[in-house]
């Protein structure tokens, strides 16, 4: 190798960009020509001396609370938004929630109504003579369609487009 090939590689060489086949020839030559080591060794002694600069520069005052500042306003931005955004569902959520709540009830009253309805029924059923126990069914299927048309009549007043638009 010659000493120019060589002096072009020295740089790579201390930061370890040559492969091994380029590394030993450059070592080699260094080994052999004084001067090129010598080069070397200036180039050695630059390198750690910027490293060493570069670890002992002290960061600019107040540049660490800055850090901690933005980093803190981040954070309140996120949490507000956070916070904004919870406030907007529940907002959205709470008329299903008011209007689901109703519902369930609305459910269970049917549903327990027709469970003592159903109950009474069974009871009048088995104490009372067979021809009274049809008369009270027959009745209560009046009772029933009445009140479905009753219901219905009840409604037909009511204007459903002005709640639900
Ligand atoms: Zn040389």
């Amino acid at each position: 190798m010659e000493c120019g090939e060589c002096l072009e590689n020295i740089s790579a060489l201390i930061d370890g960009e040559l492969n091994g086949f380029e590394q030993k020839q450059v070592e080699n030559h260094l080994l052999a020509c004084g001067r090129c080591k010598a080069v070397a060794n200036q180039f050695r002694l630059l390198n750690f001396g910027i490293v060493h600069a570069v670890e002992n520069i002290p960061a600019p005052s107040g540049l660490e609370e800055r850090i901690l500042l933005s980093i803190g306003l981040e954070r309140q931005k996120a949490k507000k938004q956070f916070s904004l955004t919870s406030l907007f569902l529940i907002l959205l959520v709470s008329p299903l929630l008011i209007f689901s709540s109703l519902i369930w009830r609305f459910v269970y009253l049917v549903y327990s109504t027709g469970t003592i309805l159903g109950r009474a029924e069974s009871v009048l059923l088995r104490f009372v003579p067979p021809a009274t126990s049809w008369a009270i069914g027959i009745m209560a299927f009046f009772l029933i369609v009445g009140g479905v048309l009753l219901v219905r009549r009840l409604l037909k007043g009511f204007q459903f487009n002005e709640v639900f638009s």
